[in-house]
């Protein structure tokens, strides 16, 4: 059976992250951070010493990596054999690299296939670039968290991550295979004026009132 899942997409820094665990634990839901398995296999290619815009050693590697994403306790966890990734998907190198190696058509196809069989497991708060045009385009629960790009460098800047965002933004959305777009369906949410408390309550309250019946006509 597929559970539901409620859809947070937007760009880098734009406090999706903050909004969709707050949701996730509002409801009792598994929160999957879809960025964190391309920031994942980003630092197994860079620790594998291949160059991030080589597809050829990219589609090596991913022939043989022995990777898996699956929920634990009510967490994702991420590894490699039996090594857990957790503590290498925000490295700086990391943050450089993985707008390219996401790019790649095939490591997304291989990482989709991984981000649909979750909805297997539990009801789920999935967030990324293409959550709701490609991975889980059925989910009639999308959300597109935007905010302009001074009030995201600024956040950014305050985590102390050294992060070029621009970028990262531009390849995003520029690239051929599910790049960064609104779902039409999707409501748009700006964090720049909203805090992430506020914008989490009102997804909850709108996926409540989506799976309430209707109220009956005496
Ligand atoms: O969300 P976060 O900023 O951690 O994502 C890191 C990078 O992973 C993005 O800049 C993008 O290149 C890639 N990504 C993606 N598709 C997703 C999630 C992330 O291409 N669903």
């Amino acid at each position: 059976m597929l559970h539901p899942v409620i859809c947070i997409d937007g760009p880098a820094a734009s406090g999706k992250s903050t909004v969709a665990r707050l949701v996730a634990k509002d409801l009792g839901f598994v929160y999957v951070d879809t960025g964190a398995m391309y920031r994942a296999f980003t630092f197994l290619t860079l620790e594998a010493g291949h160059d991030p815009f080589s597809r050829e050693r990219i589609r090596q590697l991913l022939a043989k990596v022995d990777f898996h994403a699956e929920i634990r306790d009510g967490e994702m966890v991420l590894r490699q054999g039996q090594r857990d990734l957790a503590s290498y998907t925000r490295l700086p190198e990391v943050n450089a690299a993985v707008s390219p190696v996401s790019s790649l058509p095939e490591l997304r196809e291989y990482l989709v296939n991984i981000q649909r069989k979750l909805r297997l497991s539990a009801p789920l708060v999935m967030e990324g670039r293409d959550i709701g045009t490609v991975v889980c385009s059925d989910s009639p629960h999308k959300f597109f968290i935007d905010a302009c790009p001074k009030v995201r460098a600024e956040r950014r800047q305050k985590q102390g991550e050294r992060d070029n965002l621009a970028a990262r933004d531009k390849l995003d959305s520029s690239r051929a295979a599910a790049p960064l777009i609104r779902a039409a369906d999707a409501v748009l949410l700006d964090s720049g004026t909203a805090d992430a408390r506020s914008l989490a309550d009102l997804i909850v309250q709108r996926f409540q009132a989506s799976r309430s019946p209707a109220p009956t006509v005496p």
